[in-house]
């Protein structure tokens, strides 16, 4: 069985042949371009999905369907792109039936990260679990909540917007509104933004953690506050949700062992069931993937 996985971001779109087995057979990427109208950008990744049709030897009978992962707030359920902030123009965008309506087979939409979370259950870190939450820390926060074996969508398919959760007032004021959101303060883009600030210079996140991993004096307890506030959000997962475990992925998780033992060691001292304190916090395992294979498994 096979399907198709597109997988909206706000600088490209990725779209793949992927197998029930969750292998990618031919994938494709296409810059998301601002510029033009929604409709027009839909119809550069209908023109995609026929290309990568043309150059296999399946044909649109052949597909179970085609999955789109999207940044969110969306409607799962009408199928239609609400108004992600990095999407600008794409307001209120029925593209599950504009897709729908050109290759008439089943499309499905889910957020993006609800999509990856699907993956990792499917094909990666989350095989053997039947409740674990992944998280995201990329250019903002997001996660997807597998709960008894099945995504966590919430009534529009909006749920594990975590990013938005509020941790600490006293930074400033995040994008939507708010005061000291997750995202404001421990995302990749925050991390670049306040490491460049206090260093003087402009700094990648990931220069940002080499001075971490150096010992900067200055960086080293920007880095621990950032840890700290991950960990705050890892206890209130496990505290809200028992999961088995919580995956990991998004640029930021390439950091690795210092990323990962800190938010070990925060959740291992404040989580609140005993039970809760052992909770594995491990890498996702199919990070480059895992937006297409997620998108496409929505149809298996
Ligand atoms: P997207 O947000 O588009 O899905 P990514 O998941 O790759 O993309 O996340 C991008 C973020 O991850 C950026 O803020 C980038 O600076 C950061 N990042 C990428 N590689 C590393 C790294 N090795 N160490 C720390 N941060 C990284
Ligand atoms: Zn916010």
């Amino acid at each position: 069985e096979y399907s198709i996985g597109v997988d909206i971001g706000g600088t490209k779109v990725a779209i793949a042949l992927v197998s029930a087995e969750g292998e990618v057979i031919e994938k494709s990427i296409i810059p998301t371009d601002l510029s033009i109208k929604p409709f027009e950008m839909i119809k550069r990744i209908i023109a995609k999905v026929e290309v990568i049709l043309h150059n296999s030897p399946l044909s649109i009978v052949d597909l179970k369907g085609i999955g789109i992962g999207a940044p969110g707030p969306l409607d799962s359920k009408l199928g239609v792109i609400t108004c992600p902030p990095n999407l600008r123009n794409w307001v209120n965008i029925p593209i599950v039936e504009q897709i729908k309506n050109h290759f008439l087979i089943p499309v499905l939409l889910e957020n993006d990260a609800n999509a990856a979370a699907l993956a990792e259950k499917r094909f990666g870190a989350g095989k053997e679990n039947s409740n674990f939450a992944y998280v995201t820390i990329s250019t903002g926060i997001g996660a997807g909540f597998i709960v008894d074996n099945q995504i966590l969508s919430g009534s529009y398919g909006n749920a594990g917007e975590i990013g938005h959760t509020v941790i600490d007032p006293s930074f400033g004021k995040c994008s939507c509104g708010q005061y000291g959101c997750l995202e404001f303060i421990a995302s990749g883009t925050a991390i670049a933004k306040k490491g460049s600030e206090i260093a003087g210079v402009v700094l990648s996140t990931k220069q940002v953690f080499d001075l971490y991993k150096e010992g900067h004096p200055k960086i080293t307890p920007f880095i621990e506050t950032v840890f700290r506030t991950l960990g705050v959000a890892c206890v209130s997962i496990i505290n809200s949700f028992d999961p088995e475990k919580i995956v990991i992925g998004g640029g930021v998780s390439k950091v690795g062992t210092p990323l990962f033992d800190a938010l070990t060691d925060y959740v291992s001292k404040f989580a609140l069931s005993p039970a809760g304190r052992e909770t594995k916090i491990v890498p996702a395992e199919l990070n480059q993937n895992a937006g297409v294979v997620g998108a496409a498994s929505l149809c298996f």
